[in-house]
């Protein structure tokens, strides 16, 4: 089996679905990123966050993992005040922001439509999730955010999709890291109070404890 990088190309041919949404985006918004979005960070990161997939207008849109569509501000703002982060996000690839022994990724780097994967498609990108875990020499803490992120971690460590246990705040040793669960940071999860900034903060000192003991 040939081995993967931990990057996915730009225009990654092998899900044909998501290649032809690619497509499309690109003849309705020319100017936009279109690709599969590479992961962001710290390359020594000690805490990896993984989301789902790009957003439509957000990392499909400007290429950088939460930035420009909702769910970025409060992660980002969340990083910064956490010290995962420093600068200043302003959704915009261009605005300095650094990751401080962070990196994000997504466990799938094409944006699908409606935001949802089809297991195939979540099952080809697992290569790219598996070397960009084994790329991180001093990982220790992996954040997902949601539950469907947190099965492709698990998954993408050999593990079955059950082996850590779903819920917000929820830790696991897992493949010789802790896994930290949090519920995604979406608009969705937001507005309805499902997810506070508190709750989501929490999660983020939480995995700062675990790297510095
Ligand atoms: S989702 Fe992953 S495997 Fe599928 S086309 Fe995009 S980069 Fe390639």
């Amino acid at each position: 089996m040939t081995a993967f990088p931990p990057e996915a190309p730009r225009d990654c041919p092998l899900c044909p679905r998501l290649v032809a949404y690619r497509e499309e985006n690109r003849r309705q918004n020319p100017d936009w990123w279109n690709g599969a979005a590479p992961s962001f960070g710290d390359p020594n990161a000690r805490l990896l966050i993984a989301g789902l997939a790009p957003g439509r207008t957000g990392a499909n849109r400007t290429g950088r993992p939460f930035t420009g569509d909702g769910a970025g501000v409060l992660l980002y703002q969340t990083l910064i005040r956490t010290g995962f982060a420093r600068g200043e996000y302003r959704a915009d690839p261009d605005d300095g922001l650094e990751l401080v022994d962070c990196m994000i990724t997504n466990a799938v780097r094409c944006a699908p439509p409606q935001n949802k994967p089809l297991p195939v498609e979540e099952a080809t990108c697992r290569p790219f999730l598996i070397a960009r875990l084994a790329a991180l020499p001093r990982l220790k803490v992996i954040v997902t955010l949601g539950d469907v992120a947190r099965r492709n971690v698990l998954k993408a460590l050999g593990l079955k999709g059950t082996a850590a246990p779903p819920g917000h705040g929820v830790e696991a040793a897992v493949g010789g890291y802790v896994l930290l669960n949090s519920y995604h940071c979406s608009r969705l999860n937001t507005n309805t109070g499902r997810l506070t900034p508190a709750m989501f903060e929490a999660v983020f000192r939480r995995a700062r404890e675990i790297i510095d003991t």
